[in-house]
């Protein structure tokens, strides 16, 4: 990917752990790389259809000068989420904050710290069998719409099934969305029971009757066993109400594990 790089951009600022630092301040040195295309740019010669690199160093001096942080962990951290919300047309980021004068009593040159950071594109599956389920669908949609870390890309439409596992229960309204996202899997993960226990889900019967119900489908094509999260979901192979929304929004999508389409894998089912 084409990137912008800001290098030993000096900025005199307060950040540290002992009072001191934050009473007298020091120089910091930021080098940053922004990730984005700049093809459209590069053709037009229209700054607008790039990132304005003066308008970045702005930003990091500003944040850097305005706020006092304890680790370079966080002024990174923090840096980086005003970048993404400011330029959205930075997909990845890569930031170090270097602290020349750090208080070390032994000779030493440099020390910094680098993160990465960018969007991730993940899918996830909306379900509801309880109450207004277009509106409690609806509602989760709305409440990642207005978050800064979260792009609503695509919402396939509802269908409604009848319910899976065997449990008697009413039948279900269900949904996919595409997202892309600052958050990592397990955040993900939290934000989406979040918003499941917003709209009042409570768990009793596995499979059972729910208001609402939030499932990360595809986190990028990364394979994640962990004890609370199975991606790409385990389960999607068997599910028609989640393939058939899948195939109107992202077709051609890669299982990364069974390396079929979506379409050859509803047409499996
Ligand atoms: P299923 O996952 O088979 O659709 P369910 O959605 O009814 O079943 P829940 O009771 O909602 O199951 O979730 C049980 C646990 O599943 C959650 O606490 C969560 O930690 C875990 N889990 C594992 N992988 C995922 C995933 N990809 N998306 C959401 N939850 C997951
Ligand atoms: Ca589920
Ligand atoms: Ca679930």
């Amino acid at each position: 990917m084409d990137c912008i790089k800001i290098t030993n951009l000096e900025v005199f600022a307060h950040h540290g752990v002992f009072p001191e630092e934050n009473q007298n301040g020091q120089n910091f040195y930021i080098n940053a790389e922004l990730y984005l295309s700049t093809r459209q740019a590069g053709l037009s010669d229209d700054l607008l259809k790039s990132v304005h690199y003066g308008e970045v160093c702005r930003l990091i001096n500003k944040h850097l000068k305005e706020h006092t942080y304890k680790l370079l962990e966080t002024a990174a951290e923090q840096v980086s989420i005003e970048i993404f919300k400011a330029f959205p047309l930075i997909e990845k980021l890569k930031l170090e904050i270097c602290k020349p004068h750090a208080p070390i009593p032994l000779p030493f040159e440099n020390v910094s710290v680098t993160i990465e950071r960018g969007w991730q594109k993940a899918y996830i599956a909306l379900g509801s069998n309880l109450g207004d389920k277009k509106a409690y669908m609806e509602n989760a949609i709305k409440a990642m719409k207005e978050r800064d870390d979260i792009r609503v890309k695509r919402v396939s439409s509802f269908l409604e099934t009848k319910p899976y596992g065997g449990v008697e229960q009413e039948d279900f309204l269900n949904g996919v969305m595409e997202i892309d996202t600052l958050l990592s899997p397990e955040e993900l993960l939290g934000l989406l029971q979040s918003l499941e226990k917003e709209a009042g889900r409570e768990r009793k019967v596995h499979w059972g009757p729910r208001t609402l119900d939030l499932d990360i489908l595809f986190y990028e094509d990364q394979i994640i066993a962990t004890e609370n999260l199975n991606v790409p979901h385990p389960d999607m192979k068997n599910r028609d109400f989640v393939l058939k929304p899948m195939v109107e929004i992202a077709p051609y999508l890669v299982h990364p594990v069974y390396r079929k389409t979506i379409t050859e894998m509803l047409k499996e089912l």
